[in-house]
């Protein structure tokens, strides 16, 4: 007899997890309901390797490819708040990784170009993106200084943890913009949104910590970091 349960079924329960995951998020105070719909919407198991799946809406970040991580969903659905993402804003993400925090933003609405620095991740996540129909802009490079083609941007969200807030980046935002990014030691960062107030203005503020794996690059940490 086959014991394995039907597509259907299996579904219907990544569904269910989802929305128990989101009712996790409201009241771990995460207010935004355009992000938390975003994030109904989004079938996180499909961007977790294979034998991550029965995981993959566990309030928690997951192993990817590259030693690197998919982000706990409390700090995508923040980050994301936080950036107040809105249709047709143009959007810059560093640290593409598995391409979920991407599809967040394009299901908002936003116009996403989104820089990784390992190659296999971001053709795998470009593959991804493509399949469930969000037209992102993945490109591979050294997000730490940017993506020129594109600037200004209205927000940058950093998904990889910086020792300063990356000079580059502040200066591609256009005025109003917001740039989100974690900041600090290796092994533990703070949160800031850093608004760009005027030409050469910005105010930062401080959203909690967090933690994240490196970001490895010119206006980052050295590659010895991971
Ligand atoms: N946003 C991702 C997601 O939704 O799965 C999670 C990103 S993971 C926590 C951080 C990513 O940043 C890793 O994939 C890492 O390779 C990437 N990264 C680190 N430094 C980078 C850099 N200078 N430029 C682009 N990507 C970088």
């Amino acid at each position: 007899m086959n014991q394995q349960p039907s597509p259907a079924r299996t579904a219907t329960v990544y569904e269910r997890q989802r929305q128990l995951l989101i009712t996790a998020l409201r009241s771990r105070g995460i207010q935004d309901d355009l992000v938390l719909a975003a994030m109904n919407s989004i079938p996180r198991e499909l961007f977790v390797p294979p034998a991550m799946m029965g995981r993959a809406y566990e309030d928690s970040a997951l192993p990817i490819d590259n030693r690197q991580t998919i982000s706990q969903p409390y700090t995508v659905a923040l980050m994301t708040q936080e950036l107040q993402v809105r249709s047709g804003m143009k959007v810059l993400e560093i640290g593409t990784g598995s391409g979920y925090q991407a599809a967040v933003l394009a299901q908002l609405g936003a116009n996403v170009v989104s820089i990784e620095r390992h190659p296999l991740l971001s053709k795998k996540a470009r593959a991804l993106l493509d399949q469930l129909g969000y037209a992102v802009t993945c490109r591979v490079g050294d997000g730490t200084i940017g993506y020129r083609d594109g600037e200004p941007y209205d927000g940058i969200i950093v998904t990889a943890g910086a020792p300063d807030v990356p000079e580059p980046l502040a200066r591609q935002l256009a005025i109003g913009g917001v740039l989100v990014v974690p900041v600090g030691p290796r092994d533990q960062q703070v949160l800031y949104r850093v608004t760009r107030t005027g030409q050469e203005t910005w105010k930062a503020e401080e959203r909690g910590p967090c933690k994240f794996v490196p970001l490895i690059g010119r206006s980052g940490w050295d590659e010895s970091a991971g």
